[in-house]
């Protein structure tokens, strides 16, 4: 059974950026301490902290050590538990805060971009009986030498889920500046909604296709261990968004979100020899060289010959140029190029899984506006197109017209 009485609660580094947000945010938890909750907060730098520590780092050197960067940015956490753990001696509620290290969360070595592996909950728990809201510090833990790690930017939300489960509750609140999980990005689409429910796997794929709500690694930790995570506002009490297990969800959209990611490039190695082994050492070769592939087509053959075309990060494109390179040597190809300016537009739902015609549908209103579909890719609830970038905004406003907007009225 999951414990009710824990309340994990993780506040982001706006929600915290200045003393009057810390001293709101003490006086929220302080309402959940005197409802009876026992709390355990999980917080983010303040404000714009951590980019700013990457800055001033950038100032000393071009290649910083990833371990003295952990070291360095490890420190905006320390700085606003501190203060909220103050902020809330102030309003009369005990309070006691720690850093990754002093709860023991243990994580693999990759500094800049580590993996929790375990977290002691002794420390918490004693707190806890000693009637103390308990302040973590997030983004970061230890390795086995005790070097400090952190989790990748926005990995607090990950410290607060693996918290949430070591603890065994059922909730996990995520507060943000935002108040939830909408439909599109509102610098694209005027009226996007708040989505009352979302599963954790078009969560994961919102995320891997570009919706930067939540670090996809706390989505992951919270479907493993069935964990709801609220993402709410913390300049109000409305309810945000519940990340769930579609089992439970009450309403299933077709389509709940649409996105356009612009961080890659497409590359397109032509006329290659149609044979077995020809793509695994293409992809082989990427993957040897940590180079991430999202989208890949083939096209089919013609003369034995077939032409890939694929995606990378557009700061992996000179990396990847270099190796398709030395594979034209090595396959014959009769050439490659690359293209940066496109854009992966995708439509995200669980109600894919039983409608037809969505990928039709998505077709007929881009070429309505003429936008040409360089390739396309599919998952059991997402559809991804590749478009020229400049009709990105476009393609998510004609699609968020067609699917959601009469879900919304
Ligand atoms: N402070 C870290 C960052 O800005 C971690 C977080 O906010 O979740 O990425
Ligand atoms: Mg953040």
């Amino acid at each position: 059974m999951p414990n009710l009485n824990i309340m994990v609660q993780k506040y982001g580094g706006t929600s915290v950026a200045t003393p009057e947000r810390i001293k709101a945010v003490a006086a929220r938890i302080k309402s959940y301490v005197m409802k009876g909750f026992s709390v355990v907060v999980v917080v983010s730098a303040m404000g714009k902290t951590t980019d700013e520590l990457i800055a001033l780092a950038s100032k000393i050197t071009a290649t910083p050590s990833s371990r003295e960067m952990d070291m360095l940015l490890s420190t905006g956490e320390q700085v606003s538990i501190s203060l909220l753990a103050m902020a809330l001696h102030e309003i009369g509620i005990d309070a006691i805060s720690y850093t990754g290290s002093q709860i023991r969360v243990l994580t693999d070595g990759n500094f800049t971009r580590a993996k929790i592996e375990s977290i002691s909950t002794e420390r918490i728990s004693r707190s806890l009986k000693e009637n103390k809201a308990v302040i973590v510090a997030g983004f970061q833990g230890i390795d086995t030498e005790e070097n400090i790690t952190t989790l990748g930017r926005g990995g607090s939300d990950t410290s607060a889920v693996a918290l949430a489960a070591v603890l065994g509750t059922r909730d996990c609140e995520i507060y943000t500046d935002v108040g939830g999980v909408y439909t599109a990005d509102p610098r694209i689409v005027a009226q996007p909604s708040k989505l009352k429910e979302i599963s954790y796997d078009e969560m994961l794929e919102l995320a891997r296709l570009g919706a930067a709500v939540l670090h996809s690694r706390s989505v992951e930790f919270a479907k493993k261990h069935n964990i709801r995570l609220h993402v709410r506002s913390s300049f109000n009490s409305e309810e945000g968004s519940i990340v769930m297990p579609k089992e439970e969800m009450m309403e299933k959209y077709v389509i709940s979100g649409v996105t356009a990611k612009r961080d890659e490039a497409k590359i397109t190695i032509r006329d290659i020899p149609d044979r077995p082994g020809i793509a695994a050492r293409v992809f082989g070769l990427m993957g040897e060289n940590r180079i991430y592939v999202n989208m890949i087509v083939q096209s089919t053959g013609k003369d034995n010959k077939a032409s890939i075309s694929f995606t990378v990060l557009k700061s992996d494109l000179d990396k990847a140029m270099r190796l398709c390179d030395s594979l034209k040597q090595e396959l014959g190809a009769t050439g490659f190029d690359s293209k940066q300016n496109i854009a992966i537009v995708s439509a995200v739902g669980v109600g894919m899984l039983s409608s037809y015609g969505v990928a039709g549908k998505i077709f007929q209103v881009l070429s309505e506006q003429n936008i040409n579909i360089e390739m396309i890719s599919t998952s059991e609830i997402g559809i991804s197109c590749v478009i020229d970038d400049i009709y990105a905004e476009l393609a998510v406003k004609v699609i968020h017209k067609i699917f959601i907007e009469p879900e919304q009225a």
